[in-house]
């Protein structure tokens, strides 16, 4: 049975030195988890202090974004030669790169290959509009994107990779709609059947699929117990040092629960 796995996306926030602070808590706080897997996405100005910090440690680091090419003329990009010392995941195509940096599917699908030929994992962030989801078309795009972001890995690849479906409308940043649990876990289904279909079952059964979008220590019950999911990525929460050690808390009890 997999390990689940809570990813905390920082964003632009906290200065190197107040990282730190939040990473020492963290460390402490997390020590006794053993069933979940945590992975802390800080901004790349604290991406080597933080790798530091971390060794030993049960906490993994990962980067919230990486470019396609290995090193050139590409002034203020981050190669994925050079994160590879650092981080074990790194978030690709989240909706705030996709809406404020103009990122596209096929730009998302270089990221993804880029990523996995350097040995990181990237994490697949995939997800409908507010004006998607009126119109009805939420299957539709979020089953785009995912073949789109796929499209130059092969079986074994895609069953290594984590998609995190994440309904723009219910990120905190945007609104924060809810989604239900069980909405989340229909998303995850239809995700692993065209996996399935196109990459087969094996690929299917194996790659990790998250929920992202508001979720918090009051929430997290829910969205824990979602079957075929395997865990959350988490924005806001994530930099409260007492939520988010509780929403992994919260999946490390039930794992083990599961387990027994
Ligand atoms: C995110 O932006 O990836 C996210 C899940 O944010 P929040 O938890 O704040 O909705």
């Amino acid at each position: 049975m997999n390990k689940k796995i809570v990813i905390g996306n920082w964003k632009m926030n906290l200065t190197v030195p107040e990282s730190t602070i939040l990473i020492e808590k963290l460390i402490k706080g997390l020590r006794s988890v053993s069933d979940t897997e945590v992975v802390i996405c800080p901004t790349f100005l604290d991406i080597y202090s933080a790798s530091k910090e971390l060794n030993n440690t049960n906490i993994s680091l990962g980067a919230q974004n990486i470019f396609f090419e290995d090193e050139g003329a590409y002034t203020g990009e981050v190669s994925p030669v050079h994160l590879a010392h650092f981080v074990k995941y790194c978030i690709i195509g989240h909706s705030e790169r996709r809406v404020n940096f103009g990122e596209t599917d096929k730009m998302v699908a270089k990221k993804v290959a880029s990523a996995v030929a350097h040995g990181i994992t990237p994490i697949i962030c995939i997800g409908d509009t507010l004006h998607e989801k009126r119109d009805g078309l939420s299957r539709v795009v979020v089953m785009s994107q995912l073949e789109t972001s796929l499209s130059y890995l092969t079986e074994k690849e895609v069953a290594e990779v984590i998609i995190a479906y994440e309904p723009v409308w219910a990120i905190s940043t945007s609104g924060g709609m809810v989604c239900e649990p069980s909405d989340a876990e229909q998303m995850a289904k239809n995700i692993r059947s065209l996996v399935s279909a196109l990459y087969g079952k094996q690929a299917a059964t194996k790659l990790r699929v998250l929920y992202g979008g508001s979720v918090n220590d009051s929430n997290v019950d829910g969205y824990a117990k979602i079957k075929n999911m395997d865990g959350a990525l988490v924005g806001a929460a994530s930099l409260d040092y007492n939520k988010f050690v509780n929403i992994v808390i919260m999946y490390d009890k039930l794992r083990k629960v599961q387990k027994i």
